[in-house]
């Protein structure tokens, strides 16, 4: 607390990321990073793009990177937004699309960042309670001011099938829609092609985890012309240059290498259906992950501890002290030998 605060950052309640430890090398499963490194096409791009042209501010519109992303997608420009990282462009979009006098609905166990941007805008919000196998009870999103869901939801890594997104837009016509689809590329089904037939959906995506680019910052949001209007209209009353340069020639690259996404991805899907399987047989329930991580709980053995005595072992996975999930850790998927690590490591924590 300091008396040079405003009112407002004395309310705060900030984000907490994952840890990036400095003090030693850990095998890192806790912030759900890509184990590969991003396209070698992106790399050559950004070292291209570090030049004498960085004395000139970059393309405020993004235009090359937005009308890659809309051919990608099978869109028009107008139906793209970029933004530096898609944290930026869901904190744009609760600003833009969320009233205080209505309550937004999100999951009770979710991102917990909905809950810092909630309270920065002085919103109020509704926690819809996941059933008691952590699914999303769609259904009951029903609200007048807003609905915002991770498709697959994070920590619990459980996917909502695209018809049910699709009975979520039939029941919430009259205000905005967002599905937060940082994990989609590893096992689900985009809800990006409903933006045609719903104005109200805006279809938030990130290159952090599926494209190996967390370090560079870029996200996306697709939507009907008007909401991407709306997302403009706020990043343009706070800062007109959210993506650099060598973002922007990075992430223009990392669509144009459709093959290395494609193998990369893979990797990730089939190291974690093996690591399912150990995991399982080392006496541990899980959730059914359509992710880039597990959700994974012992019956018997505290998750702190678990957590702590991995640590220990050079191995970071995420716990999460809070109701419901504080018996679970989040471990991100890692290559085959980090993952044979934690394996390992969890073997001997478990038969200790
Ligand atoms: C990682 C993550 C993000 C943030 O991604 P950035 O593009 O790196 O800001 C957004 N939503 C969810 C659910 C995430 O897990």
């Amino acid at each position: 607390m300091s008396k040079f605060w405003s009112p407002l950052t004395a309310s705060l309640v900030p984000y907490v990321p994952g840890e990036q430890p400095k003090d030693k090398t850990y095998i890192k499963l806790n912030t759900n990073e890509n184990p590969y490194p991003p396209s070698p096409k992106a790399i050559e791009a950004i070292r291209n793009a570090a030049g004498a042209d960085l004395r000139l501010y970059p393309d405020p519109t993004c235009d090359e990177l937005i009308r890659k992303a809309a051919a990608y997608y099978g869109l028009r420009p107008e139906q793209v937004f970029a933004g530096n990282g898609s944290d930026e462009i869901l904190a744009f979009a609760f600003a833009a699309f969320f009233d205080p006098a209505n309550k937004v609905q999100f999951p009770d166990i979710t991102y917990s960042f909905y809950k810092v941007y909630a309270k920065l805008y002085g919103l109020q919000a509704e926690l819809i309670p996941l059933d008691e196998r952590f699914r999303i009870p769609i259904d009951r999103f029903r609200g007048t001011g807003g609905v915002v869901i991770p498709n697959p939801n994070a920590p619990t890594a459980e996917l909502v099938p695209l018809a049910q997104i699709r009975e979520l837009l039939e029941n919430n016509k009259e205000q905005a829609v967002i599905i937060d689809e940082a994990y989609i590329d590893f096992g689900g089904e985009s809800a990006v092609p409903l933006i045609s037939e719903y104005p109200n959906l805006l279809v938030v995506q990130t290159l952090s985890k599926s494209r190996s680019l967390a370090g560079l910052r870029v996200g996306f949001a697709f939507g009907s012309e008007e909401l991407i209007d709306g997302l403009n209209r706020i990043k343009n009353s706070f800062n007109s240059y959210t993506l650099d340069r060598l973002a922007l020639a990075g992430a223009v690259a990392s669509f144009e290498d459709e093959a290395y996404f494609k193998e990369t991805t893979a990797k990730v899907i089939a190291t974690r259906e093996r690591v399912s399987e150990q995991v399982a047989a080392l006496g541990f329930k899980l959730t059914e992950s359509k992710a880039n991580f597990v959700f994974i709980s012992h019956p018997s053995i505290a998750a702190e501890r678990i957590f702590r005595e991995l640590r220990g072992k050079g191995v970071l996975v995420r716990y999460f002290n809070q109701p419901r999930i504080d018996g679970y850790l989040r471990v991100s998927i890692g290559t085959d030998e980090e993952m044979d690590a934690f394996i390992r490591a969890l073997r001997e924590i478990v038969e200790a």
